[in-house]
């Protein structure tokens, strides 16, 4: 079902976007999703809420509506057991060790199964997204190419945990990888796409100042001294406890308070043991926070002096696109997706530890002038190059690009 603005509730739709992209652009997806309309597409991950996949996929899916094609999201469902090891096989694909015993793969497997009867993926196209619902591609009978969207940082997996699920990713028709750093030794088509933003949504349109005001007061936010702020799920690749002793280094130097704002995703087991270590460290100004009001998440972006995604594995940061579009200064961790992200110097700092970081956020604390600079040159890399029709562009490529049903045709080159 195409969409179409006599809907009750208007939904978002491609020309919106013509003010930040150029009629041009739009008028080039409309073209490319022509031949797709009615397209029966799903999309399927392990969570409705929480973390950047459940974040994109939401406007992703409309967005896919709004073009013509009949997009579906499904998320799948397990036990504790289950969500236990995923979440150390996504720990161990970023490069942790894993002792994946046969009980616990049967777990997955038996779970994931359980997931192919309850979701019939008879779709024209399939993206399964990350490792929790990898193996459900052996229980369904395609119809269409499947394709394995994977975000996280591929570099350097685990390599008894690579071997284990190889061969279930050799079942997809293609992979999607954020970038070329993370392509391994496999037999099908690879094709690197980074993850995008929907500038519409609650947590990135505008906000007034007495807006971003009311958010902070609600929740209590001092905000007499300049504010470092990190947004990230309580996980210890997102190094809380790195960005609390860069903080304080930096605090010695320039007064400033340090904002984390956290929360859960249902996928992932180990956040609450994060944010109750993160919790030990707060004091007036060091205020730690686990929120679901993405108002705040905007707000915080928007007044923060300076936000800091200290993160020491990162497939990509959608925060750190989130901060950039508003204009806010970015501090990053030198790793994965970050570093395509963030050009150093230009339009925010990459840091490879936590003196680095500190003496950055001291330097953007007393200097408005770069501050304004940064901010400047980082809305516009998230003009040109992240928002979220350069995403579904990349999708209605690969879409159209399967020929014969399967076989892959080399797919156009967008800049990004
Ligand atoms: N997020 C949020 N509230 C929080 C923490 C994070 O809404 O308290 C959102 C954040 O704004 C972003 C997403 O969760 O949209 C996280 O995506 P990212 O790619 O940065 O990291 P991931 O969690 O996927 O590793």
């Amino acid at each position: 079902m195409a969409t179409n603005s006599g809907d009750p509730y208007p939904l978002v739709q491609v020309e919106h976007y013509e003010r930040y992209v150029g009629a041009e652009v739009v008028e080039r997806i409309l073209e490319k999703a022509r031949p797709l309309q009615d397209l029966r597409v799903a999309h399927v991950n392990s969570t409705y809420y929480g973390g950047g996949v459940a974040e994109m996929l939401s406007p992703l899916t409309l967005l896919m509506n709004s073009v013509g094609m009949a997009t579906e999201w499904r998320a799948i469902q397990g036990p504790p057991d289950f969500f236990n090891i995923t979440k150390k096989m996504h720990n161990a694909l970023q490069g942790a060790d894993i002792h994946l015993t046969s009980m616990k793969a049967t777990i997955y497997e038996e779970v994931v199964f359980e997931n192919a009867v309850r979701n019939r993926l008879d779709h024209d196209r399939v993206v399964i997204h990350d490792p929790q619902p990898l193996p459900i591609v052996r229980h369904s009978r395609k119809r269409g190419p499947w394709i394995w969207r994977c975000h996280v940082d591929l570099s350097n997996p685990e390599p008894s945990l690579w071997a284990y699920l190889k061969p279930f990713v050799e079942q997809y028709d293609a992979t999607v990888l954020s970038i070329p750093e993370y392509a391994r030794e496999l037999s099908i088509p690879q094709v690197f796409f980074m993850p995008a933003i929907d500038p519409f949504s609650i947590k990135n349109r505008e906000m007034n100042e007495s807006e971003i005001e009311e958010r902070l007061q609600h929740h209590r936010i001092p905000t007499d001294l300049p504010l470092v702020v990190q947004v990230s799920r309580f996980d210890r690749w997102k190094d809380p406890e790195g960005v609390v002793a860069a903080w304080r280094l930096a605090r010695q130097e320039t007064p400033c308070t340090l904002v984390l704002l956290g929360n859960m995703a249902s996928d992932d087991p180990e956040g609450q043991k994060v944010y109750e270590q993160v919790m030990r460290h707060k004091d007036e100004r060091l205020i730690v926070l686990s929120r679901e009001d993405t108002s705040l998440v905007n707000a915080l972006q928007r007044r923060a002096a300076v936000v800091v995604q200290k993160s020491l594995r990162e497939g990509f940061g959608l925060t750190v696109a989130e901060a950039m579009w508003k204009g806010t200064p970015v501090i990053g961790g030198n790793v994965g997706g970050i570093r395509h992200q963030l050009e150093d110097g230009h339009n925010g700092f990459l840091v490879d530890s936590v003196d680095q970081c500190a003496q950055r956020i001291v330097q953007v604390l007393r200097n408005p002038k770069l501050r304004h600079q940064l901010g400047h040159h980082a809305h516009e890399t998230v003009r040109r190059r992240f928002l979220l029709t350069r995403y579904l562009e990349q999708y209605l490529d690969l879409f159209n690009a399967f020929e014969a049903r399967y076989h892959l045709r080399p797919l156009p080159h967008l800049t990004t």
